[in-house]
């Protein structure tokens, strides 16, 4: 139910003890806290809570099931379809639980529920270490990593839920568990892409690996009547990658003012290709793939450089992605980047109307070497992602970009599917649930490990998972 002023006041008495800020309504900092990364989301909750430890996460998931109010969880706010707040409810908001302690010795990283990408990293790269999460460093961590979590380093090391160690969870009834291949195996397995359905994650421990701390990438830019024959090329030397090189491409209405790109091609049409060396930034081997690859097609620049990796490379698209903007995007798994696929997408990007992309995320490598039974993230076999995205502010073009991103991923769908990606899905894409959680079997058993953990479907502001009783 919702947060009347009457409810208010006993939801008040019933955080008795709760350490962290309670938000309402007409507190001064109501708005900051209730707005996420997508301007499109306006949602007004009844009372925002916002945790410093597992403490308080228990005594506000008590409260609210003891109270019969509907709420839901903030990790980074930067879920596309706005999960982290609902109207009228309580936001269990993580923001302040942002600590991260690194055992450098053992390659081991604990991190708070709320740690946004960057506060990882930042911990970690001192110690020359990496943890392999996303591309954008404001993303918060929690969403990311229990929808799977794909950036940079999944060609090397597999997804960030691949790179789950143990994690701490707080559950419906309050209880608070370990969880771990070896204590709650159920658990462990539908958390590792199950997003947040079963429990609020208040400490990941996650595996990291020695990296950088700089990384080497090779990078060219197309104008829109080369990309063809770039992307044709780049569709004929993904396969034979070996896993230490990543490639993507972003076409991109307005190219952004990256550290390799020279001001007069800033704000240009252009489509960027960008190889990543996973290994050594010295390695011989590094240098040469990342300037071949730069060299396909007929580049208007090519550059090579070493970045540093957390402060560098994961910040890079910051500025791009920056909060506050209307947003819709759509991803979809391509099964084949064919002559035809190519031909339309970049049909699409050439006469993209606002700032936007089209993202073409390679994969392969060590996201296939989990095996599709032993986690609830499914579809690994898909060798690409697409992501189609505009930007923009005026709401009054909100009918027109939406309908031309749908417009678009339509004409490729005879070489998407199957599958979705949980973490990408749009507030409208509730048929594809099914789908994303990787089809029928796999999401009843999912919803069979929900009956077990919560069968009151008390964490149902997600892509949920329905329980199912057997
Ligand atoms: P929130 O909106 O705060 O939460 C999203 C969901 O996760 C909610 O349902 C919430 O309840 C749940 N949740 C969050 N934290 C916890 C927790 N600790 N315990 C339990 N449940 C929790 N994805 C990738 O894989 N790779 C990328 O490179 C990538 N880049 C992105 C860049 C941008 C600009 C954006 C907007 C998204 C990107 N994503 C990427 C998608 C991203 O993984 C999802 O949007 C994810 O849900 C964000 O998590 P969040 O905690 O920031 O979001």
């Amino acid at each position: 139910r919702a947060i009347d002023d009457a409810l208010r006041a006993r939801v008040v008495i019933g955080l008795s003890g709760f350490k962290g800020p309670l938000i309402g309504p007409d507190s001064p900092d109501y708005d900051r806290a209730r707005t996420v990364w997508n301007a499109m989301v306006d949602k007004h909750p009844g009372l925002i809570v916002r945790c410093t430890d597992t403490e308080d996460v228990v005594t506000a998931v008590n409260a609210a099931r003891r109270l019969g109010v509907a709420f839901s969880v903030r990790g980074g706010g930067h879920s596309v379809s706005g999960k982290a707040h609902t109207d009228g409810g309580m936001t269990i908001d993580l923001s302040l639980m942002r600590q991260v302690q690194v055992v450098a010795e053992q390659h081991v990283v604990h991190a708070e529920g709320g740690c946004l990408l960057a506060d990882v990293d930042e911990a970690t790269e001192p110690h020359g270490l990496v943890v392999p999460t996303g591309t954008v460093s404001e993303t918060g961590l929690g969403g990311l990593a229990l929808g799977g979590g794909a950036g940079w380093l999944t060609r090397k090391h597999g997804l960030t839920c691949d790179n789950f160690l143990s994690l701490e969870v707080v559950l419906a009834s309050g209880e608070v568990l370990e969880v771990s291949p070896a204590q709650h195996p159920d658990l462990f397995w539908a958390l590792r892409g199950g997003g947040g359905n079963f429990g609020i994650v208040t400490r990941f421990t996650l595996q990291a690996h020695p990296f950088g701390p700089a990384m080497r990438i090779g990078v060219s830019l197309y104008r829109p009547q080369e990309a063809k024959q770039a992307l044709r090329e780049y569709a004929a030397k993904v396969p034979s990658l070996p896993r230490t090189v990543s490639w993507h491409g972003g076409l991109k209405r307005h190219m952004p003012p990256l550290p390799f790109v020279p001001d007069e091609l800033v704000g240009e049409r252009l489509m960027m290709l960008f190889s990543m060396w996973l290994d050594d930034a010295d390695d011989p081997q590094g240098v040469d793939y990342t300037e071949r690859l730069a060299q396909v097609g007929e580049p208007c620049l090519t550059a090579t450089t070493v970045l540093p990796f957390g402060t560098g490379m994961q910040k890079a698209l910051d500025p791009e992605f920056a909060d506050g903007h209307r947003n819709y995007t759509k991803e979809a798994h391509l099964t084949a980047l064919t002559d035809e696929a190519i031909d339309r997408l970049v049909d699409f990007w050439a006469t993209m109307p606002m700032r936007g992309e089209a993202q073409v995320i390679c994969l392969g490598g060590a996201i296939n070497d989990v095996p599709e039974e032993a986690a609830a993230f499914s579809n690994r076999g898909a060798p690409y992602w697409l992501n189609l995205a505009l930007h923009w502010d005026d709401p009054a073009c909100d009918d027109d970009y939406i309908g031309q991103i749908r417009n678009a991923m339509t004409d490729l769908t005879s070489w998407t599917g199957p599958g979705a990606y949980i973490n990408a899905l749009n507030a409208d894409e509730s048929d594809r649930v099914v789908d994303a959680y990787g089809g029928p079997d796999n999401y009843a058993r999912l919803g069979r490990i929900k009956a077990l953990y919560d069968p009151g479907n008390f964490f149902r502001v997600n892509h949920n998972i329905a329980p199912v009783f057997t």
